[in-house]
């Protein structure tokens, strides 16, 4: 089955606002196993509405629009979408109290234009809308599927996955179940090529790629009569996966996130932890202490920005501060040996590096990142090249981090070595 999205909505094509329902309709869709092949962005205009919708009826299975069912002029989605269809719209009794008591409650007067959104074009399912006013409209035409939800996403997204996803799931007889392999420390093109004939040549599961900030997620989706067919058919790849890539993979569940993953490591090995950051000013520590429970291990987290700071709170020696500068393997190993000294904690690890835009040098340019973890005396320390901006330097040596503890730990309890 082949499905389509259509934004609706002139403030997307100027670039107004950003076209997030198609980012999350897409990626809800390919979980489920649809295949899309087409996405639109049209504005609010009758004929090239029409002409749009009739384009993706020809070539796609189920075409799903979002935007314009609001009470006003501009807002012509349904009354496009069922002329197309050739549907008469007529007054849904439940949609009319609907609207009323969402009115009443509010203690807000009904508007005559109001009365629009309770219209339906005739034999569609109707989506109650529990935080807006425009109910969804599901129709059903020649084989063809065509779903209309609302533009603003606190509406749609529900919608969706209280609605839509069931309806799409019984569109297609048997279940669809996905599982999700994370991997950190490696690049995107090393891991694909790594996995490019299992990407290629699989249909049933099918395994997608997507690279996140410092890490590789691969999704692998199959379909069957019974999840349990389906969790068959996922666990050699699943397997095969875990061969290739080894300790890279810190997970094989969705919900699990790396400072989850680093947080369980060190909850299992009953290790402490302190952190220590100059260019990332304290953002590994909120990551750490996003986790709930790590206030069995985290002990505290130094922002140490100035060079005197790093003396002072963590012992770094001036001559290594004048030597070899703030940015430097020996500043950040010192940074991580001070803050365990200080702190008595097992694990510490420590950031320095020039988050940029300026401060860079062609020695030392923006984006170089030192990052060193000590486990019980332990030092390890790694340099990084980030490309980007001052944002995605910071978040990437966060990321970098957390895979460097990850891996610290794991090399002290084990014969493992990490290149
Ligand atoms: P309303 O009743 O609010 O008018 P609507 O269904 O007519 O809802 P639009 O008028 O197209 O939807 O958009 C309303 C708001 O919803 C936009 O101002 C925007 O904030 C949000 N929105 C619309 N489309 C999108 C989209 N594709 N991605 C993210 N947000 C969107
Ligand atoms: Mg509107």
């Amino acid at each position: 089955m082949t499905v389509e999205l259509i934004s609706v909505g002139t403030e997307l094509l100027l670039g107004n606002i950003v076209n997030t329902n198609a980012a999350y309709l897409a990626e809800q869709c390919a979980g489920m196993g649809l295949s899309c092949f087409y996405q639109t962005v049209v504005g609010d205009n009758e004929e090239r509405l029409a002409q749009t919708l009739k384009t993706a009826l020809e070539r796609s299975d189920i075409v799903i629009l979002s935007g314009g069912l609001g009470p006003t002029q501009d807002d012509l989605t349904k009354e496009t979408a069922a002329g197309v269809l050739g549907k008469k719209l007529r007054m849904d009794g439940h949609s009319k109290k609907r609207l009323q008591e969402y009115f009443a409650k509010r203690k807000m007067e009904i508007t005559d234009n109001n009365w629009k959104q309770a219209m339906v074009p005739e034999d569609a399912i109707v989506i109650d809308n529990e935080n807006g006013t425009a109910p969804g409209i599901i129709m059903e035409e020649g084989g063809k599927r065509v779903i209309l939800l609302p533009g603003p996403p606190g509406e749609l997204i529900p919608m969706f996955e209280g609605a839509v996803y069931p309806y799409l799931a019984g569109v297609e007889p048997g279940v669809i179940y996905s599982q999700t392999v994370k991997l950190c420390g490696i690049g995107e093109s090393k891991a694909e090529t790594v996995a490019a004939d299992l990407i290629s040549g699989q249909e049933n599961p099918t395994i997608a790629p997507y690279a996140k900030t410092g890490e590789v997620h691969f999704r692998i989706t199959a379909k069957a009569s019974a999840e349990k067919e389906a969790k068959k058919l996922i666990k050699p790849v699943v397997k095969e996966l875990k061969n290739r890539f080894g300790m890279n993979v810190y997970t094989t569940n969705e919900k699990v996130t790396l400072e989850q993953a680093v947080v369980d490591l060190l909850l299992a090995n009953r290790l402490t932890v302190t952190t220590a950051e100059s260019c990332t000013g304290g953002l590994l520590s909120a990551r750490l202490t996003s986790v709930p429970g790590v206030s069995e291990v985290f002990k505290s987290g130094q922002v140490t920005y100035s060079n005197k700071a790093k003396h002072k709170l963590l012992g770094v020696k001036k001559p290594s501060l004048d030597k070899y500068g703030a940015v430097s393997e020996n500043v950040a190993k010192e940074m991580a040996k001070g803050a365990a000294a200080a702190s008595r904690a097992d694990v510490a690890v420590a950031i320095t590096g020039i988050a940029g835009p300026d401060g860079g040098s062609s020695e030392k340019p923006v984006g170089l990142v030192y990052i060193a973890c000590n486990v019980r005396g332990k030092t390890k320390v790694k340099s990084w090249h980030f490309s980007g901006n001052r944002t995605k330097v910071r978040e990437n040596s966060v990321v970098a981090a957390l895979t460097l503890m990850r891996q610290c730990i794991l090399e002290y309890y084990s014969e493992v070595t990490f290149r």
